[in-house]
Parts: C-alpha cells; structure tokens; sequence
C-alpha cells in the first residue's frame, strides 16, 4: 500500500527540511526572500558549554502582519470577515473585516509609535478576550516590537514578575475582565500594583476603558493614556503606520511557560519560522483552506493555543476566526459552543478537554448538540480539535460518534500534542485538502484513523523519539521520555528570551545536547501513532490552566510557620486536577487551607486554589540526593481516594528513608478516614 498524505509529508520534512521548507516559505510574502532554509551551527554560551543551535530561514526579512492582513486586502479579500467577537458575558457580538482591521490596527500602531514604542521593543499585553486585544497584539507586530501577553487576571505579583523579565516598554490593559457569569473583574489594582513592585519603569500604560467597569482616574503624570481617546485623535490627524519587517530570527513574541522552578521561562517566537510553521499547519493539520472557512478556538489568548489558533493562523490563511469571551457552561448554559458553531457555520473548532468535561457535566446526554445538529445546523463542522492536556478515550469516543452522528458524518475528534515551546501541534491527525485552492466540503483526503488515548502521529518537522533516561532510543510500545530531534519544525523555538543558558539547561543539557526535551513521558506504537501520558516533572493542569508545583510551593511558603512542603495534582472531576499540599507542621490550625489559598490567591491567582492539605510531621519522603518524591506521594493521595489505603506504591531505589512513606500513607489514611477528606469523598 502506497504510504499515506500525512506520513508521506512528515518523511520528505524529516529527511530533507531545507527542500520541505523553503517549498513552504514560498506560500507567503516575504520583504526579503530568504536564500536558505535552515543552517545549523554552534552556539556558545558564557559558562563556556557549546552546542548544537538552528536558524531559519536565515537571511529573510518578513512582516507577519503584512501576511494575516495587508495581503489579504490587497488580494482582494477586504470585504471578508477576518475576527467575529462573540461575548455573552458581555451581551455584545462584532464583526471586523479584513479592510477594518488593516485600519484599526496601522492606527493604533501609528498611536504606538507616538508613545515611544519601535522596532524590537518590548510590550506586554495585559488583556481581556475582546477585539481590542487582537488589534493591540496585532499593532505591536506591526512596528516590529515584541509582545508579551500575560493572561488577564493574573496577580499583581505575578505580572510584576512578567514585567520584570521583559521590560517593556509600554503596557496594553483594559478597564476589567469578565470571568464567566462571576461580572467584570477590574484590572486597575492588578495593573497599578505591578507597575509600583516592578524595578522596571514601564513608560506607558494604554486603558481600553470597557462599560462594565471603568478605570476612574488615568494618571497622566505616570504614563497612563485613554486608548480610545488616542485612537480617536490619531484618526483625526490621519496618523498610521505601516508594517516593519524584521528578520526571520527576530522576536516576535514572547510567552512565558508555567516553569517548575518559580521563575516563568520567557520561549521567544521567531518570526520567519512561525509564520511558515503556523501557515501549514492551520492549512494541513486543521483543514482550513482560506478565506470564507472559519475557525472557532475556545481558549484564552494569553495561552500559547491562542496566539496561534485564534490570533495568528487563521489570519496568515485570511479565514474568520471567533472570538468567544465567555465560559463552556454558565454563559448562559452548556449550549454555548454548539450555538456558536452553527450561528458562524464554524469549520473547525478547537477546545481543551476540560471544557468537554465541563459540558457534559452539564448535558450528560448531549440534548444542545442533537437538536442543534438534528436540524441540519452543525452539518459544515469538519472537525473538533482537542488539546491542552491527556484526553482520555471516553471523552475522545463519546464525542467522536457525537459529532459523526449528529453532526457532519466526515468530522470527528482529533487529540493533538504541543506546548508553547512547540507553537504548533508536533502531532495529529491531519485534515487534508487534496489542493490548496478552494474545494468543496468533501475534497479532503481520507485522514488517518484517529485512536483514542493517542494524541495522533508526528506533524511535519517534529521528529519525535522516546528515550530512556540516558537518551538510548526505546522500542515501539515502551514508555519513556518523549525528546525531539535537532533541529526543532519552524514553529518552534530556539532559545530563551535573553537566556541561552537556560534554555540549554532546561531542553539540552537532559540528553547532552542531543535531543530537545519535552519534559512529557509517553511512548509511541507499533503504527507510529504517539501516545502523551504525563509529564516527567509534575506540573499541575487544572482546567488546562498548567501550574508549576514548585510556584504554588513558593507561595506556600510564604507562610512563616511552613518549613517543608510538597504539592501533587489531586484528580478533580471537573477540572482534571487540583494542586494538593503534603507539610509536616506538628500542629495545623484549622484554617491553614483558608490561609494557604489566599497566599496562592496573592501570589499567582485564585486557579491555584488548594483541593486540600494533609500536615503530620516527617510525611514529604525524599531521594538521597534530596529531591522530593512528588509521585509517591500523589500515588497515595490516588490511592486514598479510591479507599484503597495499603495498596503498593512505586517508591524508588534511591529513597533516602522508606518508613517517611509508610508514615505518610498513615496520614493519608487518617485524611480520608476521619479528617476533612472524610467530607470530601462523601461529596463526591
Ligand atoms: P503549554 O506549554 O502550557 O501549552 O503545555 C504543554 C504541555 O501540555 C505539554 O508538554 C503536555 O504536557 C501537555 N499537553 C498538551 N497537549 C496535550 C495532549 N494532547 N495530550 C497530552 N498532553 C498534552
């Protein structure tokens, strides 16, 4: 049998990416078109280590916003929808076109420009899921500066931290968010705050003033400026600004991870190399083919998932992307997504696993869709795209035969990997137009059979291998360590905003400099098909929001009386998990849990709420060489809520005192058994 579409790509990719690519780098507009694809060379560091580093598209110079918007107009497509904002939390619904968004954006970065902001600055965008973010992301990479979107709500502390790392130049904020149903949320104290425990003096504040809640007084003497009083003068005085290339190595943004030490990793986005990544990828992996397709992703744009599948993507393919400001239930019900993609005829939509839990919760049965779909209203969707987190069969089958019986009969669920260090899926099952032109609905090739539990197959140039802990490659079916090869697919990144040497120690060093470390442990099969099962170290995802254990631990130990802490992820059934703290203080007041959940509230926000706390003295075991065993203490709490209390753990060879373990799974016990997690399980 001939090999299929998608493994035929991803081979030609892997054993020649400098043909592979530069193909693709033909599909957009250059200001310089690049020469070469890709060159390899070494990179030393200060502390004297070298190593193995990549460039693409090394001599071009390109504008991704003349690609997601000038281009388009130019081409004629002026008139097509580029964002529809959708907000029932809000009661507003927009529509912008393509030539509307060229003039809001080269507006406001002519606004921009005036206050100071140029080519490869920094700016960090501080926002809410209205169009306004959009149009400020998008103005930012117009002048050729470099954006750092830090999710709205996010603690004083935490954007202080995020200003500090990046030092911007100017902030874009808004007046408030709105969380759900909860009403608006105001910035303002989040904002100032910040800004007063920052070192770094940011010049100006740009307040997108929102009608639910307004930011009383704009401090001029201390940069702050009216967005829209900015932007209406500027009209009146015709300012704009045109698009600046930069080089295909240049930032064009910056997203911080969750980190497990603390302190967020700041990935650097290249702007060559994401453009071609993002290009093929919305067009091969996602199925939308250009303008008039449609594409819904229901995530936050402060995540990687929505830089690139609300924001960038479906504008590089000049398609309609949604903007949804509002929650998967409860703005008003669980019928939200189903109706937003039959009111836009959405083609592809994408969300994260949680939030399909959250549904179901809520419709078990699946009434919203079947009505919705028994009317002909869903018949246009192509497919529903998961990722995020592990999507375990249930909900990947449940939903599969949901959307091929009631929905389109050709579309279905495809689990997908990546991260933000990624930029774009490294794996999935591919929707394949059988040209690139615009087709009907059906000229698609027959995808890959999706298996659910397995996030799909490799997408081109990620070359995806499991090692052992020494880098040994593993057979087919074994567990270990997933690890990419050199050099990383376009979309991903080479370094680390103004730290090479973290970037090396954190994805090189693990394997000497001869694979990338994921940091996921999984295994792939006999048929390729890649299988994501955990992360190596224990970050925490809760609502597929990731949280690192050791800033949760950090802000745990804020507390004067804390001396050792360990925190695990808890099941939860709506949100996956819950961070779960393990202390050993002798004698805990009843309200340590209250106490606790403020700090992580202060310190990073009220996602990283405790599930619960168990404190005995001498319950945190710990190797010889001092690391805290996380998992042996997560595979008790397991344990315990399942009442299983002396089923066997896996304790390594290298703990240093195997009786800690027997005295923590007591406490466990007597958790479950008499303690606060007696209440819990009965309300389960
Ligand atoms: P982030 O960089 O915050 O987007 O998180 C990336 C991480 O999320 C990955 O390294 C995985 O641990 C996890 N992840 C994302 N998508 C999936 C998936 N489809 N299956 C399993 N884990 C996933």
């Amino acid at each position: 049998m001939p090999p299929h579409p998608q493994d035929e790509a991803y081979d030609l990719s892997v054993k020649d990416p400098s043909k592979f690519w530069a193909h693709q780098a033909q599909q957009l507009t250059w200001h310089t078109t690049p020469t070469t694809a890709f060159r390899k060379s070494t990179r030393k560091l200060a502390s004297g280590t070298s190593h193995s580093t990549w460039t693409w598209f090394p001599d071009g110079e390109i504008s991704t916003t003349y690609n997601c918007i000038d281009r388009h107009v130019e081409n004629g497509h002026g008139d097509q929808t580029a964002i529809i904002w959708d907000s029932p939390v809000s009661g507003s619904k927009q529509k912008i076109s393509y030539s509307e968004l060229q003039e809001e954006v080269a507006t406001l970065a002519g606004v921009l420009r005036e206050q100071g902001v140029k080519k490869g600055d920094t700016v960090i965008v501080y926002m809410p899921m209205i169009p306004a973010t959009l149009i400020g992301i998008l103005a930012v990479a117009r002048l050729g500066a470099i954006h750092a979107v830090v999710f709205g709500g996010f603690s004083a502390s935490s954007l202080a931290q995020r200003i500090e790392a990046s030092q911007p130049a100017a902030i874009l904020t808004a007046s408030c968010g709105i969380e759900g149903a909860k009403g608006p949320i105001p910035y303002q104290p989040m904002v100032r705050g910040a800004i007063e425990q920052s070192p770094h003096k940011v010049a100006k504040t740009l307040v997108w003033q929102r009608e639910q809640s307004q930011w009383e007084d704009i401090r001029k003497e201390e940069g702050e400026r009216d967005w829209k009083t900015l932007m209406e003068d500027a009209r009146k005085r015709g300012v704009k600004a045109d698009n600046v290339p930069v080089k295909s190595g240049d930032g064009l943004y910056i997203i911080y991870t969750s980190g497990t030490t603390g302190l967020p990793k700041g990935v650097l986005r290249e702007a060559g190399g994401h453009a071609v990544g993002l290009n093929l990828s919305i067009r091969y992996l996602f199925g939308i083919r250009g303008p008039g397709d449609v594409m819904f992703t229901a995530s936050d744009v402060g995540w990687v998932v929505g830089h690139s599948y609300i924001l960038y993507a479906p504008l590089l393919a000049g398609a309609t992307t949604v903007l949804f400001e509002g929650k998967p239930v409860g703005t008003p019900d669980a019928s939200t997504f189903w109706r937003i993609l039959e009111e836009y005829k959405v083609n592809t939509f994408f969300t994260a696993p949680t939030a399909l839990r959250a549904v179901r919760k809520e419709d078990p049965e699946n009434k919203h869709f079947k009505t919705r779909g028994e009317k002909g209203g869903l018949r246009q969707l192509r497919s529903l795209f998961l990722a995020g987190e592990r999507s375990e069969p249930s909900i990947v089958t449940m939903y599969n035969d949901l959307v091929k019986q009631h929905g389109a009969p050709n579309a279905q669920v495809i689990d997908h990997w990546w991260s933000s260090e990624s930029g774009s899926p490294m794996t999935g099952i591919a929707l394949l137009p059988k040209t690139t032109s615009n087709l009907s609905d059906h000229e698609f090739v027959e995808p890959l059979k999706i298996k659910p539990g397995s996030a799909g197959k490799p997408m081109p140039g990620f070359d995806i291998r499991t090692v052992d802990d020494e880098g040994k490659e593993l057979s087919k079916g074994t567990m270990g360590n997933i690890v990419l090869g050199i050099p990383f697919a376009p979309s991903g990144f080479t370094t680390l905003w103004r730290d090479d040497e973290r970037f090396y120690k954190s994805y090189l060093k693990r394997f000497n400099g001869e694979w990338i470390d994921t940091g996921d442990a999984g295994m792939i099969d006999e048929d390729g098909y890649v299988h994501v099962m955990s992360r190596s170290d224990d970050v925490i995802n809760v609502a597929a929001h990731r949280l690192s254990t050791g800033a949760i631990e950090q802000a745990i130990g804020s507390n004067p009386s804390v001396t050792e802490v360990a925190v695990v992820p808890m099941p939860d059934q709506m949100k996956g998990h819950v961070p779960f703290a393990f202390l050993t203080l002798p004698d805990a007041p009843s309200d340590l849990l209250k106490d606790l959940n403020g700090r992580l509230r202060h310190h990073i926000g009220p996602i990283a709420s405790l599930g619960g706390v168990i404190s005995a003295p001498g319950i945190i075991p710990k190797t010889r060489s001092g690391k805290t065993l996380r998992r042996v203490l997560k595979e008790l709490l397991e344990n315990g809520l399942e009442g299983e209390f002396g089923k066997e753990v896996n304790v390594p060879a290298t703990v240093e005192d195997p009786a800690v373990v027997e005295k923590a799974r007591v406490a466990v016990k007597d958790y479950f058994t008499s303690g606060d997690g007696k209440k819990m399980k009965a309300k389960l």
